[in-house]
C-alpha cells in the first residue's frame, strides 16, 4: 500500500511529535485539532524540536522549513480526512471522545485508509467495532518523545488483518522506528509492564521502605534505568497512571494492579507530576 497523506488528530504533546516524524520522512501530514490555537502551539513546539535537531547536526535550516511546509493544520476532521491515506489519531485518552471520532472518521476517510490509534490503554477492537472496516483498525503506539524514542508498538485488534498489520509495521520502519506486534490486551505490553513497576515503587514509599531518592537511585544504578520509576511516573502524570492502573485492573482482574493509595491521594491532592510542579519531587521554582 502506497501512503502519501497522513492525519493526525489531536495536536498535543503526542500529535505534534507525531506530525513531526511523518513530516521529516516525507509525508504530506494534516494535523487537526479542535480549536485553532492547539494547533499553533503544536507547530511552535514543532519548529522548536526541530531546532533541536538543526543544533544537534541532524538537519539543516533548509530542511526544517520544507518539514514545516508538509504540514498543513485544520481545525474540521472531516475536512482533513477526505483525502487520508492513513489517520493517527492522538486526541485525549477517553473512550467517548475517540469512539466518536473513528466513527466520524469511517464516514468520511477514503475505504483504503487505514484508522490508527495512538491510545495507551483503550481497546483497539472496540474502537474497531464502532466502524465498518474493523479489518482496517488498528493501535500505532508512539513513545514520548516522539521524534527520539525508537519504539512503535503496533497493536492488533481482534479484527485487524494481516494486510493492515503489515502496512503499518513498514510504515514505522519508513519512520526509521522499531515496530514491535503486540495483541489486544489491557495496557498492551510496555503499560503492562511499566505501570505496576511505578505502582510498586509508590508502596515503598508509601510503607516506608525508602525515600523516592533512594528508590529511584537503586533503579538507576542497580538496574541501568535511564530514570527512576518515580521520576518518570512525575513526567508520565500522576493521573495517567492512575487511569491505566484502573484500565489494567478493570481490564485484568487481578487485584495485583490495584492502585496504591499514596497515588490515589497524590492525584486528589493534584500534585500530578512535572505538569502541576509537583509530584514525587518539586519542579516548582523559587
Ligand atoms: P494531550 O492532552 O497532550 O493532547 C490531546 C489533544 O487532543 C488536545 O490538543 C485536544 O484538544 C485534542 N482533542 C480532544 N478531542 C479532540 C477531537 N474530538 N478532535 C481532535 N482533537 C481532539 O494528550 P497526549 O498526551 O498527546 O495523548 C494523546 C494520546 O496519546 C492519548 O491516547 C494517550 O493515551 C496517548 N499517549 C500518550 C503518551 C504520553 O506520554 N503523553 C504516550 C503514548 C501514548
Amino acid at each position: 500500500m502506497n501512503i502519501k497523506n497522513v492525519t493526525v488528530v489531536g495536536a498535543g504533546t503526542m500529535g505534534n511529535g507525531i506530525a513531526h516524524v511523518f513530516a521529516q520522512y516525507g509525508f504530506l501530514v494534516t494535523l487537526n485539532d479542535i480549536q485553532s490555537e492547539f494547533i499553533d502551539r503544536a507547530m511552535t513546539t514543532i519548529s522548536t524540536n526541530l531546532d533541536r535537531q538543526i543544533k544537534k547536526g541532524i538537519l539543516t535550516e533548509e530542511e526544517k522549513q520544507k518539514i514545516l511546509g508538509r504540514i498543513r493544520r485544520s481545525t474540521s476532521l472531516e475536512e482533513a480526512a477526505r483525502q487520508a491515506d492513513i489517520v493517527v489519531e492522538a486526541a485525549t485518552e477517553d473512550k467517548a471522545i475517540k469512539g466518536k471520532i473513528f466513527q466520524t472518521l469511517d464516514g468520511i476517510a477514503p475505504t483504503h485508509s487505514i484508522l490508527a490509534s495512538n491510545t495507551s490503554s483503550i481497546s483497539i477492537t472496540e474502537l474497531a467495532s464502532s466502524t465498518k472496516r474493523p479489518d482496517k483498525v488498528i493501535g500505532m503506539h508512539f513513545m514520548n518523545p516522539v521524534p527520539v524514542i525508537k519504539l512503535v508498538e503496533i497493536i492488533r485488534g481482534h479484527t485487524t488483518s494481516d494486510k493492515t498489520f503489515q502496512a503499518v509495521s513498514s510504515l514505522a520502519e519508513k519512520l526509521e522506528k522499531t515496530p514491535v506486534e503486540v495483541h489486544d490486551y489491557p495496557g498492551f505490553v510496555s503499560n503492562r509492564v511499566l505501570i505496576p513497576m511505578i505502582n510498586e515503587a509508590i508502596y515503598c514509599v508509601m510503607e516506608g521502605v525508602a525515600t523516592p531518592e533512594a528508590i529511584d537511585t537503586v533503579m538507576k544504578l542497580g538496574m541501568n534505568h535511564p530514570m527512576g520509576p518515580l521520576a518518570l511516573a512525575d513526567f508520565i502524570g500522576l493521573d495517567v497512571c492512575l487511569s491505566i492502573l484502573n484500565v489494567l485492573h478493570e481490564g485484568l482482574g487481578d487485584s495485583k494492579y490495584r492502585p496504591c493509595p499514596l497515588l490515589k491521594k497524590m492525584v486528589a491532592a493534584g500534585h500530578l507530576g512535572r505538569k502541576t510542579g509537583k509530584g514525587f519531587y518539586n519542579y516548582q521554582q523559587d
